[in-house]
């Protein structure tokens, strides 16, 4: 493996008193792609939502190392200063606020200050990747926005903002066929841009036809169950979940 990214280990996570994270251990490598794929109300947004430090989420146990420091220490901003970025399952609306002003406002945010001018130009660029028009940088952040507008907003953010490991959760869910290539275009074209590292939470191997996958965790029951390479998301696909569950 190359050099580690993210390391979790035994990770126990209470939500609302309730244990949902039972003891998860997942090691990323630098530039690496991972798929986390379970069934419904297994743990897999707790996860992502524990990697950014939301704070309903309370570690119990376990450790987590994010380019070998404590995540666990730090605050939310401080994680996504550092290089972590998570695209939600349903990206809020925020009347008010820009698609352009988000953006840059974040970039500039992580040490990326950029002219409104430079701003547009690139942004314009990424765009193109993800055949989104550019007036889509004077509206109001996801107010209005087809579902499909609003997952590739969060790639735009994705391809803008850079970082050094991307959370997708479900970027892929409710999206017709068109959007969802679109969608793992714009990965595809992150992978590639910056090299970055990417756990992408999926029911779907649509999303992941133009990926390289690295490997694939099965998570029931609040902990990983399986491991394996991509013919692991064909089988499931195949066989369902039923003996990862009964296991
Ligand atoms: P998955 O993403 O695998 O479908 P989740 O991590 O969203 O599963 O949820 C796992 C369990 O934790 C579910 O029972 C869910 O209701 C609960 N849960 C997750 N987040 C919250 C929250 N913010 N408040 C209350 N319950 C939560
Ligand atoms: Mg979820």
């Amino acid at each position: 493996m190359s050099q580690e990214i993210l390391k979790v280990e035994n990770l126990c996570v209470k939500v609302l008193d309730k244990e949902i994270l039972k003891g998860l251990d997942l090691v990323i490598g630098e530039g690496e792609t991972h798929v986390i794929m379970g069934p419904n109300g297994a743990g897999k947004s707790t996860l992502g939502n524990t990697l950014m430090g939301k704070s309903e989420y309370e570690v119990t146990s376990g450790k987590i190392t994010f380019l070998g420091e404590d995540l666990l220490e730090m605050k939310t901003d401080e994680r996504a200063r550092k290089g972590l970025f998570m695209s939600f399952q349903n990206p809020i609306e925020v009347p008010g606020v820009r698609l352009s002003e988000f953006i840059r406002n974040s970039c500039d945010a992580l040490g990326n200050k950029m002219s409104l001018w430079n701003f547009k130009k690139a942004a314009a660029e990424q765009m193109k990747v993800l055949n989104m028009d550019p007036k889509y940088l004077d509206r109001e952040l996801n107010v209005g926005f087809s579902g499909g507008e609003k997952k590739k907003a969060e790639i735009l953010q994705l391809l803008m903002l850079k970082p050094r490991l991307a959370i997708l959760d479900e970027t892929d869910s409710g999206l017709d066929v068109d959007a969802v290539r679109t969608v793992s275009e714009g990965v595809k074209a992150y992978h590639e841009q910056v090299g970055g590292a990417l756990l992408i939470i999926t029911h779907s191997t649509r999303i992941l036809e133009s990926l390289k996958v690295d490997k694939v965790h099965v998570v029931a029951d609040g902990h990983v169950v399986a491991e394996g390479d991509r013919s692991l998301v064909d089988e499931i696909n195949e066989s369902g979940f039923e003996k990862y569950i009964k296991a």
